[in-house]
Order: C-alpha cells, then sequence, then structure tokens
C-alpha cells in the first residue's frame, strides 16, 4: 500500500513539475534564454596575495562568487599595493576605483575614529561575541550607519580568535618595559600601548619583517602563529608573548562600493552576501586548526620562547583602556553610540559566557 502510495505521489508531482515548466515556458516574460549581463569587479586588500588566512580569505570569496554566480559576478583579487597600497583599499572601494576590498576597519581609525571598534577592543569581546553583537545584537547596523556617508556597504570577512599579544627582542617583565619601546600594533590596543609609554608603530603586514628585522621597530604584534610563521618574524625576534590582549578576536571587513552593490541584479547582491557570510566562518575555521600546528613547529623547529605577559602587566593596561575608550567617547558621537551599543551586549554575552564557555574552558 505503501509503496503504490509513494509512486502515485512521484507521478503526480512529475506532472505538477512538467505542468509549471510548460507554463514557464510560455510566460512572455520568461528570459532563461536571454543573454544576461556579465560584472567584473576589482577586489583590493590590505594583504600580500594570497597569504594564508588574511588573505585567503577574499580569494575563497572570488571562488564561491565566480562559481555561484556561473561565472555573471566575476571577482578579481588584488594583494597589497598591486593596484592601490593595504592602508588606501577603503579610499579605493569609496571612490569605486575598486568595487570591494577586504582590509581591517581599525586601519580607518585617522577616517572614522569609531571604526575600529568594529576590528577588536583590548580586553573585549572574543570572536563568538563578535560575531553575534555583528549579526543578531545591532553592531552590522551601526557599521553601516558609520561607513554610508562614503558610499561604502560592511560586512564581517573573517576573525583570527585570539591573537598573540607579539615578538619582542627582549623579555618582558614589568609595564616599565613597554617605556620608549617602538612597537607594530593597530588600532585601540595602539592607543592604550601609547598611554603606557610606549611608540606604536602602524605599518601594513607586508612591512612588518624588515622593520622588526633592521631594528626601526623594537617589537611587533601581527596575527598568531599561522601567520606570524609564514613572515618568519621568529627571525628576528626571540620572545614570543601571548596573549592577545589588544586584539581577542579580530574582526577582518568586506567593503562594497554602494552604488557597484545596487547596480546588481538581486540574485547576485545575495550571493556577494552569503559568500561573505561563508568566508567569516571559513577563516576562522583555518586559523582554529593551523594555529597550533605552526605554534609546534615555532618552538620546536625554530626555538622560539613562548611566554605570557606577566599578570601585572595585564591588569595595568585595563585601566588605561577604560581611560582611552571613554576618552573617545567625549570626542566623537558616533565612537560614543557604537561603544554603548558593544559594551551593553558584551556585559550581557559575558555573563552568559561565564555560565557555559568560561566556564567549561576552566572544567575540561
Ligand atoms: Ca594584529
Amino acid at each position: 500500500m505503501k509503496k503504490y502510495g509513494i509512486a502515485a505521489l512521484l507521478v503526480l508531482a512529475m506532472a505538477a513539475i512538467s505542468a509549471c515548466s510548460d507554463n514557464t515556458a510560455k510566460t512572455p516574460s520568461d528570459t532563461t534564454n536571454a543573454p544576461q549581463q556579465t560584472y567584473k569587479w576589482k577586489l583590493v586588500t590590505s594583504w600580500p596575495k594570497n597569504f594564508p588566512g588574511l588573505g585567503r580569505g577574499p580569494e575563497t570569496f572570488a571562488e564561491y562568487v565566480n562559481t555561484m554566480s556561473g561565472g555573471r559576478l566575476q571577482v578579481t583579487v588584488y594583494g597589497a599595493g598591486e593596484l592601490v597600497p593595504g592602508f588606501e583599499v577603503f579610499d579605493a572601494v569609496s571612490q569605486g576605483t575598486a568595487q570591494m576590498g577586504h582590509a581591517g576597519a581599525y586601519y580607518w581609525k585617522g577616517k572614522m575614529p569609531a571604526a575600529p571598534i568594529f576590528s577588536a577592543i583590548p580586553f573585549g569581546m572574543n570572536v563568538t561575541e563578535m560575531n553575534a553583537w555583528l549579526h543578531y545584537g545591532g553592531g552590522m547596523e551601526l557599521w553601516r550607519e558609520l561607513y554610508a556617508p562614503f558610499g561604502v556597504i560592511p560586512f564581517a570577512g573573517g576573525n583570527t580568535g585570539v591573537q598573540m599579544a607579539g615578538w619582542f627582542k627582549n623579555e618582558i617583565t614589568s609595564l616599565d618595559d613597554f617605556a620608549g619601546l617602538n612597537m607594530r600594533i593597530p588600532g585601540l590596543g595602539g592607543e592604550v600601548f601609547k598611554a603606557v609609554g610606549g611608540v606604536p608603530v602602524s605599518l601594513t603586514g607586508g612591512e612588518i619583517f624588515v622593520s622588526l628585522q633592521s631594528g626601526a621597530i623594537d617589537a611587533t604584534e601581527w596575527v598568531g602563529p599561522y601567520n606570524d610563521l609564514a613572515f618568519g618574524l621568529f627571525r628576528a625576534a626571540d620572545y614570543y608573548y601571548h596573549s592577545g590582549w589588544h586584539e581577542p578576536g579580530t574582526a577582518l571587513e568586506f567593503i562594497v562600493n554602494q552604488e557597484a552593490y545596487e547596480a546588481l541584479p538581486e540574485d547576485l547582491q545575495k550571493i556577494v552576501e552569503v559568500a561573505t557570510r561563508a568566508v567569516n566562518q571559513d577563516m576562522l575555521d583555518e586559523y582554529t586548526a593551523r594555529n597550533n600546528q605552526a605554534m609546534q613547529k615555532l618552538i620546536n623547529e625554530h626555538g622560539v620562547k613562548v611566554r605570557p605577559l606577566p599578570d601585572d602587566v595585564l591588569n595595568a593596561l585595563k585601566e588605561p583602556t577604560a581611560e582611552v575608550m571613554a576618552q573617545k567617547s567625549a570626542e566623537d558621537a558616533m565612537f560614543k553610540k557604537v561603544y554603548e551599543s558593544y559594551s551593553a551586549f558584551y556585559e550581557g554575552v559575558r555573563n552568559y559566557h561565564k555560565l557555559s564557555e568560561q566556564a567549561y574552558y576552566n572544567n575540561r
């Protein structure tokens, strides 16, 4: 009985499908055979071409979009300096030199003081919390509001997870060791580093190794073992400190020129959106899988000395962090608005995570 039932249903379903396609074929507005417009986009990035993790994100995005759109939207990726320098990605997308970019929001702090909040805040949210705030806590709406005057639409574009505190030529035993230290450290972490007497230096990834090796800088942070191994930073400094108080779950960004986005048909817009969402997760998966392998290599093959930042150093950075955030809030209305949203969400999610994630980390 059941068998016949299913067979009958199948026949009905096939009849329905065939009726549907007949109807579709007769619809006057049918455009299935019409030539479809092809869009060619340039995607400029702040990273060396094909760089592990950060640079793979935009490459994966381009692969997804080119395939999912059947070649109707063709995205070509450019490394830092190939079309525009790494720190000019935002301007290039805003001006339409490129339709799309991949970078970190904290690189635009000179243009928009609130931008770094969409990358990372010292002692702030981790990757899970950051993604939750962006996609379900109002963060993305604020990010869009911030970039709107520039004709740029942001999407979350991957996350590194907790970074490392960085590479130092000498041991760090007290906060005094930061005094006068030239360190490559971006974003709000750099502001806090400055507040405790350090000298933050702004460099794109590709400039770091040479600067550290030549002594132009005394220390640097970059990302974590997977990326830091790729740059060979262990050849220029012996001490590798954890954990990344300054970047506890750094979000990357895809940015899209608004006019270019609005010129796309709805299905291609959705493909762009969904591909960014997929890369946002994929990048974290890659870091999670590769960081430990890289760390073992750094320790066992290259003799890197891995050290925790002393508790008193970490604790001494917390008050200056609060002061920097208060000062920025007083100086810039948008910073205040974004930081209030971030802080309210963080307080709630952190309380719950004390009972769940954090409790589990302590128990396992
Ligand atoms: Ca970093």
